[in-house]
């Protein structure tokens, strides 16, 4: 005799950082969501109000994740944090979804390696929102057809690092899609600033060849980026606003349903897109 098939059971999720801005945002987006259920919120153990949506808010040890049956751990805490919580969870086979930025390259490398052994598996990405990741493959797609790139990041003042992860990865991308262009046409010196006489620190941080980025810190603002493509008589401006963190939780709540099934480390939510 069949009948209807038995509901699969939800993915349990732990959240780490759950009493920050984007913690409390994804405990929300975690409970409420079908499929997914919050079975542990762990914070630093700073005291303040229960982030109260049937999560258990905890100081203790990310031990707490295993007395939970935590399958994925959500993590967006703080760079010198972001780290050793990954390397625990690839320790314990706990899949990871990590939204910190600032731990820098070699940092992704030693994750890269911690999860590459499996069973857990790790995605990473400077940015949820999927606007943000449009935008960067937009700018990786415009880059090879203009001269010049800069780069205007623009966040909240509560924000630990500068440049932001975002600006960085576009960076990295943009510098990438021009450098392979060169290779195909005739090269061309990405490194050269053509504001040679300049301050240096007028002209923001060059990140990657040829690229500077600018980073405002204001309170009032959420998370913002401009991408400015310029070459003779046209600018292409590029621009992207989170205006609430809601903008990152449909993400965020993608890479919690396809980390089980995405070998090793991934890097952005690219490929999670089809992009
Ligand atoms: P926040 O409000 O400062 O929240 C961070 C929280 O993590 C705080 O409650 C902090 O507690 C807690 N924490 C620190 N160390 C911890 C640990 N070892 N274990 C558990 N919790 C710990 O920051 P936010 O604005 O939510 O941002 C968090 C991170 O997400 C930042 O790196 C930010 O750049 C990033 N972010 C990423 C995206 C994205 O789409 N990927 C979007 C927005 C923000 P204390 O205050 O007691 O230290």
């Amino acid at each position: 005799m069949s009948g209807p098939a038995p509901a699969a059971s939800p993915v349990r999720v732990a959240v780490l950082g759950a009493m920050g801005r984007m913690g409390q945002a994804v405990c929300r987006a975690v409970d409420a969501e079908v499929g997914l259920a919050l079975v542990a919120a762990v914070d630093s153990g700073r005291p303040g109000e229960p982030v109260g949506v049937g999560g258990l808010v905890s100081a203790a040890s990310p031990g707490v994740l295993l007395d939970a049956g935590a399958q994925v751990a959500v993590d967006f805490t703080v760079p010198a944090a972001a780290l050793p919580n990954a390397l625990w969870c690839a320790g314990h086979g706990l899949h990871c979804v990590v939204g910190t930025t600032g731990f820098g390259a070699e940092g992704l490398e030693a994750m890269r390696a911690a999860f590459a052994p499996g069973p857990a598996n790790c995605i990473v990405a400077p940015n949820f929102a999927i606007g943000a990741v449009l935008m960067m493959r937009f700018a990786e797609m415009a880059a090879p057809w203009f001269d010049a790139v800069e780069i205007v990041e623009l966040h909240h003042d509560g924000k630990l690092d500068a440049p932001s992860g975002t600006s960085l990865l576009t960076a990295q991308r943009v510098a990438a899609a021009r450098g392979a262009a060169a290779r195909r046409t005739a090269p061309a010196d990405a490194a050269a600033d053509p504001a040679p006489g300049a301050e240096p620190a007028a002209r923001g941080q060059a990140v990657a060849p040829g690229v500077h980025v600018h980073s405002v810190r204001l309170r009032g603002l959420v998370a913002h980026q401009e991408v400015l493509l310029g070459t003779a008589g046209q600018v292409l401006t590029l621009r992207h606003d989170s205006l609430d963190r809601a903008s990152f939780m449909p993400g965020v709540v993608l890479a919690v349903r396809e980390v089980p099934g995405r070998r090793g480390l991934t890097v952005g939510l690219e490929s999670l897109l089809g992009l």
